[in-house]
């Protein structure tokens, strides 16, 4: 989709009490009639027709005439509007540059602020898939039916805005959070490569024992990244270090089924290091026993817990969980898989690191949650530090 921003600033104070109030009466309606925006606008019912011609013709809002009324819907672009018009009032952004990504629930921009720095935009887009498939399936929405995108999109950007914050705080490495408005979190620009780009690299042994050390660091602070992939893994430009992205899937180590999605964070890793460099290693951290480390930490360092009281609880991650499982598969773990046979193209574009480029240092002092460390490969050198 394309984000145009170019006039972010430029809409009539009338304007934006019109587009507000279509997306106010979004909230309760699928198509908000002409009457409703009139009244929440508090406009003149003379002036609203045009106001809306001029939003419809800049794609904020569509018109839709259905069977019983005329009026209204929110348009993507009318939501992203919204969105970085608050952003930019608060100057975290003052231009849209150029799109980086487009994952099936997100795009991603390169933006700058005032001072003309570069940092990341990402745009929360659940539902653009399947939609109407889950509308047609599920009635859990209860009086919510409308708006579905919208809500759930901004409860996918609060969430990864608040897990983030989160992990930024307690030095783990992410890009660091600096703005959330809406469907939308802003964040650090990372000089790095994703994972799944780098085609060789000098010691793959260092980066799997880091990238598993990760893992355990996340479990020991009640943590499960839950789509722990060569997607949402970026591999530093300068340092080589991995920096990890993409939170809408965390869960708690007290989750249901926090041991399948932590052993499928690990496959994730292990399969991806035997296809891509050959590489297999005999050690990979077990749930149980990091669980049982866990137990000794303190409660205050039960991340999942600072995330539930930060804002984000317990009943919107429920949420926000119910809908993602509805929507299956949706995920970048299945993006990976329907391109394994792809492969050749992916290598075209893979970038090597050669032996000039800095290697992360030994994953961290961690071993613990690691069967049989001693039997780490040998091409693990700066385990021995
Ligand atoms: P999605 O939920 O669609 O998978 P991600 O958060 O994983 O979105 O981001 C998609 C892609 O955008 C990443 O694979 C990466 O290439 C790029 N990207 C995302 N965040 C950053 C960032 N902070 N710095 C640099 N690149 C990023
Ligand atoms: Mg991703």
């Amino acid at each position: 989709m394309k984000l145009d921003a170019t006039d972010i600033r430029y809409l009539s104070s009338e304007e934006f009490r019109v587009l507000t109030a279509v997306e106010m009466g979004s909230k309760n309606h699928e198509v908000v009639p002409t009457s409703l925006i009139t009244q929440i606008s508090k406009l003149k019912s003379g002036g609203i027709n045009k106001i809306l011609g001029s939003l419809a013709k800049r794609g904020l809002v569509s018109r839709v005439q259905n069977a019983k009324y005329d009026g209204y819907r929110l348009t993507y672009g009318g939501y992203d509007f919204l969105a970085i018009r608050a952003l930019s009032k608060r100057d975290s952004v003052t231009a849209v540059g150029n799109q980086i990504g487009v994952g099936k629930e997100s795009d991603i921009y390169v933006v700058t602020n005032a001072e003309g720095e570069e940092r990341v935009l990402k745009l929360h887009r659940l539902g653009r898939v399947s939609f109407r498939a889950i509308k047609s399936k599920r009635d859990y929405l209860g009086k919510r039916k409308s708006a579905t995108w919208m809500y759930m999109s901004r409860l996918s950007a609060q969430k990864e805005w608040a897990f983030m914050k989160v992990l930024h705080e307690n030095g783990f490495p992410v890009p660091k959070p600096l703005d959330q408005a809406r469907h939308c979190v802003l964040m650090e620009l990372i000089d790095a490569y994703p994972l799944r780009q780098i085609s060789e690299h000098p010691s793959p042994g260092t980066l799997y024992s880091s990238l598993m050390d990760l893992i355990v660091r996340f479990a020991h602070a009640g943590l499960i990244h839950g789509d722990f992939n060569e997607f949402n893994i970026l591999i530093h430009r300068v340092t080589g270090e991995p920096i990890v992205i993409d939170f809408p899937q965390m869960v708690s180590t007290r989750h249901a089924n926090a041991e399948f999605y932590f052993n499928r964070d690990v496959e994730c890793i292990k399969t991806f290091f035997l296809r891509r460099f050959g590489y297999q290693s005999l050690v990979w951290p077990r749930f149980s026993r990091i669980i049982k480390e866990g137990e000794k930490d303190e409660e205050s360092f039960r991340l999942d817990v600072v995330v539930a009281a930060s804002g984000f609880g317990r009943k919107d991650q429920e949420e926000l969980e119910k809908y993602m499982e509805m929507q299956g598969g949706d995920d970048d773990r299945s993006q990976s898989e329907s391109e394994e046979e792809s492969d050749e193209d992916e290598h075209s574009e893979a970038v090597p690191l050669n032996d000039n480029d800095v290697v992360p240092e030994s994953g961290s002092d961690k071993e613990q949650g690691v069967e049989n460390a001693s039997e780490q490969d040998s091409d693990d050198e700066s385990r021995t530090s």
